[in-house]
C-alpha cells in the first residue's frame, strides 16, 4: 500500500541525531506530571524503554497558535479518533480487548501484588499497548507473559481485592447483580491462558509464509477472518465489502460482517460519527464535504460511498486542518484486502511544507524522467498534494507506533483520476530525531567519514527521501495498456512490498539528480554529501534492520522486504556495495555511488514493469531471491552488536492531550494542549480505566 509506515521512521531514527546527542534532554523536575508549556530546549522526548521499544513523547507546538475555530474543529476530530481505538485492537485478535481489560485492571490496582510479578505484568502491558495487542508489529509474532499462570492469577485476585473489576462472560464488569452462570475470574484467566502464555497458539498475526498444512489465512491469527476461512473458500466467493467487512465462515457458508453504524463495531462507529458531525460546523467547506461523505460511508459501508469519500477527501486540498479516519491500510490482512481502522488528526506546518511543495509542483518533470519504459509513464500526473504536518493524535493502526509519511487514498483508480494527498509527519520525525542516540551509525559504518556524513546529512537526506517516496514515488507510473483489474489483485501478497520498493527506488534515483539542486531543494555544496549519506545509510539499513526480526530466517513485513530486496539485488547485480568483515563484525559498505544509482535505475525499470504488467511470477521471484530470506547467523551478530549499544528497535509515541475550556454557556472558549509524559497514564485514560 502507499502508506510509508513506521519502518521508514526507523530508518530516520537510525540516520538521525545529527548533533551526536547520546541521551535525551533531562527530565523536568517539576512535580506536575503534565508539562503544559515545556521549554523546547529542555523538554523530554525519550520517556522510557520497554524491551526493544522506546516510548517517546510527541509535541504539537503549532497547536497553541491556531485560531479557536480550528482548535475546536481539532477537538471534535480528536474525540472521533479516540472513539474508534478499540476497533483496531479487536481487528488484531478476537481476544485482544478481553486481554487488555484484564491487564488494565491489574495495572490500575497494584496494591498487594508481588513486586516481581507486577513488574513483569507492567512490562507486558506496556508492550501490549504500544503494539495494540499481543503481536509485535515488526515481526507479526506473538509475545507472551514471562511469569506463571498461577502468579498472574494471584495478581488478578490481589487487584480484585483492591477494587478491580473484570469483565468475565455474562458479566460486563458491572457491580450490579450477576447472572448465576457468570464466568469466574479463574475461568476467564484459564480461557485466555493460551493467549497470554503460549507463543505457539495463534503464533503470528499476519503471515505470508504459512507452515505446512495451513494457508496464509488459517496461519494468520488476526480477526479480519473468523471461523476458519481458507484461501480456497475465498476463491469462489464475491466480496461486496472487501475493505470494510469481516469475513466469517459458519456452517460451510461465508458471510460478510460489514463495519458500519448498524453493523460490526456499531457502538464505536456511532460515536465516531457523532464527533464527526460535531466537527462539521468548524470545518472549511471542502472539508465539510469530506466529513459528510465519510459519515455517509460509515452509515452504509458501501464501496460507492467509500469512493465518494475518497474523492471528496482528495478534493480538499487547502484546509489548514485535516483528518484521516476509517478503514485504510491493508497490511494486517495477508491477502492485502481488508482495511485496518486508524485515525490521525493534524494541522499543516506551513514552513516545512515549502520544500515538499516544490517537489510536488514538479511532479511532471520527474514523471517524464523516470528510468522506466515511456509507456508506463503518466502523461498527466494529477493533483499531487504534499504537506508537512504536525500530528495532534494518532490512533488505531497509526498509533502509538506511527508512520512518518502518508500518501492516500490507496484506491488506484481514484489516484489516477483524482490524484492523492501526501503528508510528511514533521513533528513525528523531529521526535524520532531528538529521542535517538547516534551510536548505531558509528557501529555499522566502515569508516569515521561515513559515520560523519551520516551525522551531518543523514537526517536531511532521509526526510528528503521520504518526501520523494510519497510525493513522486507513489503518485507515478501507470498500468500497461489493456491491463485489467488492479495491480493489488494481480500481485497479491507481493503488491505492498513491490509498491513500497518502487517508491523507495524513485527516491533513491532522483536524490542524485541535479534537478533537486536546480529547484533549490538541496544546497549545491551539500549535494554530494547528501547523496552519499542517503546511499550509505540505505545500504547499512539492510544489515541493521535484521535486528527487528529476532526469530526465524524470513522477513514478513513489506517495508523491510522491499529494503532488503533493493540492497541485496544491488549486491548481486552491481559493484555498488561490498560486504566486509573487520574484527568479526560484518559491514555493508556502499563503495560506488554511480554504480548504485545506475543499478537503482535498472531495478526501478523492472519493478515498474512488474507492477504495470501485473507480473506475479516475476514479483514472487524477485522477493523470494532477494527480499524474504536472510542468514540468521548474520542477524544474531547484528542483534548482539545492537544489544550491546542498548538501542531501541522502534518507538511508540505518547500523544499530546487536548482539554476543552468551557464558557458559562457550555460553549468551548479554548482548547489547551498538554503532554502526559507517561504511557501508562495515557493508556489508562484512553481505555476509560482512569477519567480522561
Ligand atoms: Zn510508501
Amino acid at each position: 500500500m502507499s502508506m510509508k509506515r513506521f519502518l521508514t521512521a526507523l530508518l530516520v531514527a537510525s540516520l538521525a541525531a545529527a548533533c551526536g546527542r547520546t541521551s535525551p534532554a533531562p527530565a523536568s523536575t517539576a512535580a506536575d506530571p503534565e508539562s503544559r508549556t515545556p521549554d523546547p530546549g529542555q523538554r523530554k522526548y525519550l520517556l522510557e524503554r520497554v524491551d526493544d521499544a522506546a516510548v517517546v513523547q510527541l509535541y504539537a507546538d503549532s497547536f497553541n497558535s491556531l485560531p479557536l475555530r480550528e482548535k475546536t474543529l481539532i477537538w471534535h476530530l480528536y474525540q472521533a479518533a479516540l472513539a474508534g481505538r478499540d476497533i483496531y485492537i479487536d481487528q488484531k485478535h478476537a481476544s485482544a480487548l478481553e486481554m487488555r481489560g484484564i491487564l488494565d485492571q491489574i495495572v490500575a490496582h497494584p496494591q498487594g501484588i508481588d513486586p516481581a510479578t507486577f513488574a513483569e505484568i507492567q512490562r507486558y502491558t506496556k508492550y501490549f499497548w504500544i503494539n495494540n495487542g499481543p503481536y509485535n508489529n515488526l515481526t507479526a509474532r506473538k509475545f507472551v507473559l514471562k511469569t506463571t499462570p498461577d502468579a498472574f492469577a494471584a495478581a488478578a485476585k490481589a487487584a480484585q481485592a483492591a477494587g478491580a473489576t473484570f469483565a468475565t462472560r455474562n458479566n460486563e464488569g458491572t457491580a450490579s447483580s450477576r447472572s448465576g452462570d457468570a464466568e469466574s475470574l479463574d475461568a476467564l484467566l484459564k480461557r485466555l491462558e493460551p493467549m497470554f502464555f503460549d507463543p505457539n497458539v495463534d503464533a503470528s498475526v499476519t503471515t505470508k509464509a504459512p507452515p505446512p498444512g495451513k494457508d496464509i489465512l488459517t496461519a494468520s491469527a488476526n480477526n479480519l477472518y473468523a471461523g476458519g476461512v481458507t484461501m480456497n473458500d475465498v476463491k469462489g466467493f464475491t466480496e461486496k465489502y472487501g475493505l470494510n467487512a469481516r469475513l466469517v465462515k459458519a456452517n460451510g457458508r461465508l458471510t460478510e460482517e460489514v463495519y458500519k453504524i448498524d453493523g460490526r463495531y456499531a457502538k464505536e462507529i456511532a460515536a465516531i460519527v457523532q464527533h464527526l458531525q460535531d466537527a462539521i460546523p468548524f470545518a472549511t467547506e471542502p472539508m465539510q464535504n469530506a466529513l459528510r461523505a465519510l459519515i455517509q460511508w460509515y452509515r452504509t459501508g458501501e464501496q460507492g460511498d467509500r469512493e465518494k469519500f475518497d474523492i471528496a477527501w482528495v478534493a480538499d486540498k487547502a484546509s489548514p486542518v485535516d483528518t484521516i479516519n476509517g478503514f485504510i491500510e491493508v497490511y494486517l490482512d495477508p491477502r492485502g484486502i481488508k482495511g485496518s481502522w486508524e485515525a490521525l488528526v493534524f494541522s499543516i506546518n506551513p514552513e516545512k511544507t515549502k520544500a515538499i511543495k516544490t517537489i510536488g509542483d514538479n511532479a511532471q518533470w520527474f514523471e517524464d524522467h523516470m528510468p522506466y519504459d515511456a509507456k508506463y509513464r503518466k502523461s498527466d500526473v494529477k493533483g499531487i498534494i504534499a504537506n508537512a504536518i504536525d500530528v495532534i493524535v494518532e490512533t488505531g493502526d497509526s498509533g502509538p507506533v506511527t508512520p512518518v509519511g502518508i500518501n492516500l487514498p490507496n484506491d488506484q483508480r481514484i489516484r489516477e483520476q483524482h490524484g492523492s494527498k501526501s503528508v510528511s509527519l514533521a513533528n513525528v520525525v523531529e521526535a524520532y530525531d531528538k529521542s535517538t542516540p547516534g551510536t548505531m551509525r558509528g557501529e555499522f559504518s566502515w569508516t569515521p567519514e561515513e559515520a560523519g556524513r551520516g551525522a551531518k546529512f543523514g537526517s536531511f537526506a532521509d526526510v528528503l527521501h521520504t518526501d520523494m517516496h510519497e510525493v513522486i514515488g507513489h503518485a507515478s507510473g501507470q498500468q500497461a495498456q489493456g491491463f485489467k483489474g488492479t495491480p493489488q489483485q494481480a500481485l497479491k501478497e507481493h503488491f505492498s512490498a513491490l509498491e513500497e520498493g518502487r517508491a523507495d527506488l524513485i527516491g533513491l534515483y532522483f536524490v542524485a539528480d541535479p534537478k533537486l539542486v536546480e529547484l533549490g531543494v538541496i544546497p549545491a555544496a551539500d549535494h554530494d554529501g547528501i547523496v552519499l549519506a542517503e546511499y550509505e545509510g540505505y545500504t547499512r539499513n539492510a544489515l541493521v534492520q535484521l535486528r527487528r526480526v529476532r526469530e526465524g530466517a524470513t522477513i514478513a513485513e513489506d517495508h523491510m522486504r522491499n529494503r532488503q530486496m533493493i540492497v541485496r539485488w544491488l549486491m548481486a547485480n552491481t559493484k555498488a556495495i561490498e560486504q566486509r568483515t573487520r574484527d568479526g563484525k560484518t559491514y555493508l559498505t556502499m563503495v560506488d555511488r554511480q554504480a548504485f544509482r545506475d543499478g537503482v535505475g535498472k531495478l526501478l525499470a523492472e519493478v515498474q514493469r512488474i507492477k504495470s504488467e501485473g507480473d506475479y511470477p516475476a514479483a514472487a521471484k524477485l522477493f523470494d531471491t532477494y527480499g524474504v530470506h536472510f542468514d540468521p547467523k548474520q542477524r544474531d551478530e547484528v542483534v548482539g552488536r545492537v544489544d550491546k549499544l542498548n538501542l531501541p528497535s522502534y518507538s511508540g509515541f505518547v500523544m499530546p492531550k487536548l482539554t476543552p475550556v468551557m464558557g458559562a454557556d457550555g460553549k468551548i472558549t479554548d482548547v489547551t494542549v498538554s503532554y502526559p509524559l507517561d504511557l501508562t497514564t495515557q493508556m489508562l485514560e484512553y481505555d476509560g480505566v482512569v477519567k480522561r
